[in-house]
């Protein structure tokens, strides 16, 4: 399954960040995806293929932490 995503969408993880943050900004797509934690701002890479299986929901509506 392939999902959809652009820059700057922020989407929910089924895995928690170890900072207990659940939401992420979209800051890279290519073949590893880029998403920078929206709870402490850390900045973590997927490989496409893990970021399709921890993907659980997009968020269109929250507002922009910085
Ligand atoms: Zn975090």
């Amino acid at each position: 399954m392939y999902i959809e995503v652009e820059m700057g969408d922020v989407v929910r993880l089924r895995k928690k960040h170890p900072c207990g943050g659940m939401e992420w900004k979209v800051v890279r797509i290519g073949a590893d995806i880029g998403l920078v934690c929206l709870k402490c701002q850390r900045r973590i890479l997927l490989p496409r293929g893990e970021f399709n299986k921890q993907f659980k929901s997009k968020i269109t509506t929250v507002a922009p932490s910085e």
